[in-house]
């Protein structure tokens, strides 16, 4: 007999690096796998996250029968506030990943629309007519899970973000026997592979060799105050830090908002090693001698209102750099942040710290599986579909090109796009139809900035804006002076000069426009398109350009 059909929808994460989100149909249930925020670049200005496009999910509401998270990173985590607002269905993930979600959600004042499932490593639990089995994975973060879903249309493997690190921090292993033991029995179907490393060569370094770095390097900075930043949800890192910062005889000082939070969340968990004794709080930092010290913050990345961005610019309540201090930035700056990051780093060697980051030191390794691993996990698991996954278009192209290296049948690999809807039935899988996926831009409470909105944003960003107003009668003309108002376009007290022209301008434009016309909107369109042609001819600059009309009495 025929099995039932899987439906697949890609919501985010398959053509870009970030708001990752797939959906798993099965007899008309829907079941989500992350549900995370991607983080704006230069062209979205004042945008604090994107998310998948909900409006198909809202429609669906009523099938979703839960939110699975693969691990606790933003970018498969961080959305869902924004999705508990609109569904209520209940959160599965491991007991860090749902400790992340738990405070989340608590901070949103959501808890009345979830509930927390939390599930231990190698679990098989049913969600809906879902069977889903959880194993452990390597990344950078603890505990994060592999998803795999057994259906009448055969096994399914989601690995979520993942590497394959030898020696992990905790000891705790990718299921690979596992892995194995279903491909012998009875095989895996499908294959959905993490992309984001998928064009570099090799093998990613195991997280525990950071750990040696530290333990080389920590000893050469005696007396000297210590920082170092990472990212907060890379407790191993953590672990690794207060490690060799604790042998050293430091007491460790979180800083940062989601620092402080994680490490406090972590500790409570077990996930994180780390006594009470050895840890204390920044304001009691200046108790300390220098040698004793060793602040871990947030801020690797370069975003502007943390920890380290204040430090760099002498502005945190807290405490301040000075030219003994040691800075260690434990990351790499994601494509994007490089300037931000390095202009901290311009910053503090300005004040005279000695900084420390991965263009030099081994101070940081990736979470993501490279093109051998991608070529190891292919082979464990010898999939007959393989559907790349979390990247850009370029980065699932690579992936889907290991496969192939890798024996793969070219036609059995689909490089799918946010929106596609793929069907695995007897016959195999195939695109079998598309759903808009458009961004869904967040800037403060609202998520209403259509692509258009945020078009005027950039060129309001890139030349400021003229608007021009004038009262007049339709009878008699202007009765006043026009008043020209501009935000960026010029200094209006050093070109003064050019205000005036404008002015005359407007004021010829407005006299011919009323012989032929007696209507405001014809005026209007005269005086703008006056402004235009002088704004760009008198400055090549190309501002936006309104007007008003108003009738005196
Ligand atoms: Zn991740």
């Amino acid at each position: 007999m025929p099995g039932t059909d899987v439906g697949i929808t890609f919501l985010g994460g398959l053509g870009e690096v970030g708001r990752n989100s797939t959906c798993v149909e099965v007899d008309g249930k829907l079941l989500l796998i992350d549900f995370g925020v991607m983080f704006p670049d230069a062209t979205m200005p004042g945008i604090d996250v994107v998310l998948p496009d909900n409006t198909w999910l809202k429609e669906r509401s009523e099938d979703i029968v839960g939110l699975i998270v693969t691990h606790g990173h933003e970018d498969h985590l961080g959305g869902v506030t924004h999705l508990l607002r609109d569904v209520a269905i209940p959160l599965y993930g491991s007991e860090l990943t749902m400790g992340l979600a738990r405070h989340k959600v608590k901070e949103a004042n959501l808890e009345n629309r979830t509930s927390f499932h939390v599930v231990a490593d190698g679990d098989r639990l049913n969600v809906g007519p879902f069977d889903v089995e959880v194993l452990p994975i390597t990344h950078s973060i603890p505990q994060s899970l592999c998803i795999v879903l057994h259906t009448e249309q055969g096994v399914i493997v989601h690995t979520g973000d993942f590497k394959l690190d030898s020696a992990p921090v905790d000891g705790r292993l990718t299921a690979l026997e596992r892995l194995e033991e279903i491909r012998q029995g009875p095989g895996i179907r499908l294959l959905m592979a993490d992309s984001t490393n998928a064009d570099k060569p090799g093998w990613s370094p195991s997280e525990s060799t950071i750990g040696e770095t530290f333990k080389r390097l920590f000893p050469q900075w005696k007396g000297r105050r210590l920082i170092v930043s990472c990212f907060a949800s890379h407790l191993h890192r953590v672990q690794q830090i207060c490690d060799a910062a604790i042998r050293e005889g430091r007491t460790i000082f979180p800083l940062g908002r989601s620092m402080v939070n994680n490490v406090r969340i972590a500790q409570e968990l077990g996930v994180l090693d780390l006594p009470d004794r050895s840890v204390d709080s920044i304001d009691r930092l200046n108790d300390y001698d220098p040698e004793g010290v060793c602040v871990i913050c947030t801020g690797s990345q370069g975003e502007p209102n943390a920890a380290l961005s204040l430090l760099a610019r002498g502005s945190h309540p807290d405490f301040s750099l000075s030219n003994d201090d040691v800075v260690l930035l434990s990351s790499h700056p994601i494509p994007g942040n490089e300037r931000p990051v390095y202009r901290i780093i311009n910053r503090l060697t300005r004040i005279g710290c000695e900084v420390v980051h991965d263009g030099y030191e081994h101070v940081h390794t990736t979470g993501h599986a490279q093109r051998e691993e991608l070529h190891q996990l292919y082979e464990l698991v010898l999939p007959e579909w393989y559907v790349p996954i979390e990247g850009e278009h370029r980065m699932l192209r690579r992936n889907a090109d290991v496969a192939i290296e890798a024996g793969h049948a070219q036609d059995r690999s689909i490089v799918a796009s946010d929106g596609d809807q793929l069907t695995l039935d007897d016959q195999g899988l195939r695109i079998s139809g598309q759903i808009p996926a458009p961004y869904r831009y967040v800037d403060g409470l609202l998520d209403d900035l259509s692509s258009e909105l945020l078009e005027d944003r950039r060129k309001l960003g890139e030349s400021g804006f003229v608007h021009v107003t004038v009262v007049l009668n339709l009878e008699d003309g202007l009765v006043a002076h026009p008043e020209i108002t501009t935000l960026g376009w010029i200094d209006t007290e050093r070109s003064v000069q050019v205000l005036a022209e404008l002015e005359v301008e407007v004021v010829a434009a407005v006299a011919s426009a009323l012989d032929q016309h007696k209507d405001v909107e014809s005026i209007e369109r005269a005086i703008r398109r006056t402004t235009g042609r002088f704004v760009g001819n008198r400055t090549r600059r190309r501002p936006p350009i309104s007007a008003t009309v108003i009738l005196a009495d």
